[in-house]
């Protein structure tokens, strides 16, 4: 059976979708995406998802394509039509398909925005990664000032994933000025002396929904959290790592650039948090 996706109001096959060569997703990388889990066929933080995709929209001068009600129905229609139990439902909204390619942003009355989601069947609450712990390498964050809006700009950290991939590790963590920014698709956060230290929110890091959420179990659950920068260093002499994403949920780090952490294995703090946070957010899923 062929992936039922949606675009611009319809439910085709996957090999049946079409974009315009003009879309401005396409030529420009002129738009925002959220990838929302799916567990037990139901939505995990859509809420959070809809929200921070209205911010993007927002701050790109993008207006929503449809509402936030309209929205949580095609994620609906999308796991009932593909039968989805487990996996993700990717969304993009690009600022549409103009008559022609030109820098300028062209009329929002005259250009629809184009509205892309689709399914990906796959299980994350399971994973062998998550039981072992992955390995990072460090690399240089060279990405654009507005890492807090959710574009689609995404070369630079696949490139980072190759990079990864490339020295034999699983991931890379991003660094500026000394500190660790994030990971490629993550947010990264270390554990020292019982504290969880994560860095603060700004235009410098993507606002992580799994990160909000996770952040709010571990203050629930009597255990201190530092929002700060840290460095490479002082995450190698920590101990415990972990990085967290929608689609990994809370992600130990066991090595960073060739160094263990802590006892070399996932720790107790990240497999506490792991358990809370898919349990809680699969009691909140819609
Ligand atoms: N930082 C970056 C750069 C990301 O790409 C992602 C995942 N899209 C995250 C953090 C984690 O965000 P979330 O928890 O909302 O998936």
């Amino acid at each position: 059976m062929s992936r039922i996706v949606y675009v611009n109001g319809e439910y085709l096959a996957e090999e049946e979708a079409r974009i315009s060569v003009f879309d401005r997703g396409f030529l420009f990388a002129d738009g925002v995406y959220e990838v929302t889990s799916v567990l037990g066929g139901k939505l995990i933080d859509f809420d959070g998802h809809a929200l921070r995709l209205e911010r993007s929209l927002g701050e790109l001068d993008m207006a929503p394509p449809v509402t936030k009600e309209a929205l949580l129905e095609i994620h609906r229609e999308l796991v009932r039509r593909n039968d989805l139990s487990e996996g993700m439902i990717y969304l993009q909204v690009t600022r549409g398909a103009d008559a022609d390619r030109d820098f300028a942003f062209p009329d929002p009355e005259k250009v629809p925005s184009t509205l892309v989601l689709f399914t990906q069947a796959k299980v994350i609450s399971k994973s062998s990664a998550a039981d072992a712990g992955i390995k990072v390498i460090s690399i240089d964050d060279i990405r654009w000032g507005r890492r807090d809006i959710k574009t689609v700009q995404l070369l630079y950290p696949s490139m980072g994933k190759m990079m990864a991939k490339a020295a034999g590790k699983d991931d890379a963590w991003m660094v500026e000025e000394g500190a660790v920014t994030e990971g490629t698709s993550n947010n990264a956060y270390i554990v020292k002396d019982g504290t969880i230290i994560t860095r603060h929110l700004s235009n410098e890091i993507l606002h992580g929904i799994t990160r909000k959420a996770v952040l709010n179990f571990a203050s629930e659950a009597q255990m201190k959290v530092e929002e700060r920068a840290f460095s490479i260093e002082e995450a190698q002499d920590a101990d415990e790592a972990f990085v967290t994403s929608a689609s990994t949920f809370v992600m130990p780090v066991v090595e960073i650039d060739d160094v263990s952490v802590g006892t070399g294995a996932p720790g107790p703090v990240a497999k506490r948090l792991r358990e809370i946070y898919l349990e809680e957010s699969m009691k909140a899923a819609q």
